[in-house]
């Protein structure tokens, strides 16, 4: 006999886990359904394990600086097996802790596939031999599967990896070519190149990062390229061959580079593969599911939240998506996600962290004459005994009508947990005169944003 719930989450990532926790502090009956490890991308093989690579990574370059300091650190190794496999540990510790917060939340784990049966059935399946393992009716059924890697259709692409194969890897390659210039593409360029990897990064465009402050992703470029990644504009790939290891691409220009491995950082899409959403009637739109503010797709008792509805695919939006659709369904509350001023980062080395609207997002809305941009450019006080590493840049947008920060950017050391900050008065209306009329804490890096003239 099927077994029955209020709501049923099909995905445990960081959208479903809290979605599904939030509506069972409600007393709702759940069952979370997920046919890998509990934690999703986030946990699993995003977010967090690459801000560990992070961290080892940028513990190479401090150590570059440390004869500056007096300290010798000349026969330092690098183990990237020790790395890899502490990280492993580390996503599996929290993986069985997510699990955890399950039973103690109420939730209901059901390890496997779901799929559509109809609109209130989900069968559960292995999806290695089809068996099925379950059968839930769902009064509600919420959509939280997140997203995967895309990948381009070229000869010989199952030789690459995607960001998800990099921590699978026992060792690191000797040298990698990375393809695209988003988000992670530039980290593990970074990530890669700062523990001993050769990088080259395959650009199609003219510059990193599209969407970002076009003066910080020139800086970051500048920075990478003197870090010793070699960078090729106007470039992609049209080809690898060779076997696993040992392989040659050949580029769009037609030129062949020898590489031990390929990275396909080409960007991801929604998730729907093996869903079978049409046994749901649930509109699929641009290959994504269509939702309105309240995350209602067209079948009313059927919802999705985070990548899969691509809209903006960042892990904070999907738990706040997540969690306010609990909060109305389940809880006394109108509340919608605020999309605006959502604040973002790129864990290069240097980082990059940004809210609100661009340089140019800015002279394009509210016209040039009307902005006002102040900045600061410097070599922070970390940097300035070694005289080695990126200077910093710090940015502010103003809109000249009514002197409100529209925009707040910056590139250096510790930009993500400042910009964290920069975010609530940049959400509560702060002017300029507001952060003018604020003291500096010095010395330190952020004071710059408060005594910018
Ligand atoms: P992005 O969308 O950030 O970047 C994709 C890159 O691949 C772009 O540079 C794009 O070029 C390029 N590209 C796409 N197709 C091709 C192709 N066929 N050949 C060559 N280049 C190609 O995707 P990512 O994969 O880096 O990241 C996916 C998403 O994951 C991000 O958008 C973000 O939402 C999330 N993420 C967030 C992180 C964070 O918050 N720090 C970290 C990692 C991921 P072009 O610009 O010309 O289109």
């Amino acid at each position: 006999m099927k077994r029955s719930f209020d709501l049923i989450v099909l995905g445990a990532g960081s959208g479903g886990l809290a979605a599904a926790k939030r509506a069972a502090s409600y007393g709702a009956s759940v069952a979370i359904v997920e046919g890998d490890l509990v934690g999703g991308t986030c946990v699993i093989r995003g977010c967090v394990p690459k801000k560990l690579l992070v961290c080892g990574s940028s513990l190479v370059e401090n150590i570059s600086y440390a004869s500056s300091y007096g300290l010798d650190f000349e026969n330092f190794k690098i183990n990237s097996e020790i790395l890899l496999s502490n990280l492993r540990s580390e996503v599996q510790r929290l993986n069985k802790l997510h699990e955890e917060f399950l039973l103690k939340a109420n939730v209901e784990l059901v390890k496997g596939w779901g799929e559509f049966k109809n609109s209130n059935c989900i069968v559960v399946k292995n999806r290695k031999n089809g068996e099925i393992l379950d059968e839930l009716y769902g009064e509600k059924i919420l959509i939280a599967v997140g997203s995967r890697p895309k990948i381009p259709s070229i000869e010989g692409s199952y030789l690459g990896w995607t960001s998800d194969d990099m921590f699978l890897l026992e060792n690191l390659p000797a040298k990698i070519t990375i393809v695209g210039a988003g988000y992670i593409a530039c980290e593990f360029a970074c990530i890669l190149q700062g523990l001993g990897v050769e990088v080259t990064q395959l650009v199609r465009g003219e510059s990193l990062l599209r969407g970002f402050d076009l003066e910080l992703s020139s800086a970051l470029l500048e920075a990478m390229k003197n870090k010793g990644i070699k960078l090729k504009f106007g470039e992609s790939i049209s080809s690898i061959k060779g076997k696993s290891g040992s392989l040659v691409i050949r580029t769009t220009s037609d030129q062949e580079l020898d590489s031990n491995g390929v990275l396909f950082a080409t960007g991801r899409e929604p998730f729907l593969e093996g869903l079978h959403l049409e046994e749901s009637g649930v509109e699929i739109k641009n290959n994504k599911i269509k939702v309105d503010n309240e995350n209602k797709t067209n079948v009313t008792n059927i919802f999705a939240i985070g990548d899969v509805t691509n809209r903006i695919n960042l892990t904070p939006v999907a738990i706040d998506e997540g969690r306010s659709f609990a909060d109305r369904i389940y809880g006394e509350s109108n509340r919608t996600v605020n999309y605006n001023l959502v604040p973002h980062a790129v864990f290069s080395q240097p980082e990059i962290a940004s809210v609100g609207l661009t340089e140019e997002e800015a002279n394009q809305s509210i016209g040039k004459d009307n902005v006002e941009v102040y900045r600061s450019k410097f070599r922070p006080l970390s940097k300035s005994i070694p005289k080695k590493g990126a200077k910093c840049i710090l940015k502010l947008i103003v809109d000249k009508n009514n002197n409100k920060i529209v925009g707040c950017h910056m590139l250096g050391d510790n930009a993500s947990e400042i910009i964290q900050m920069a975010s609530i008065p940049l959400l509560l209306g702060a002017k300029k005169t507001d952060f003018d009329n604020t003291m500096a804490l010095h010395p330190t890096i952020a004071e710059e944003f408060v005594t910018m003239r």
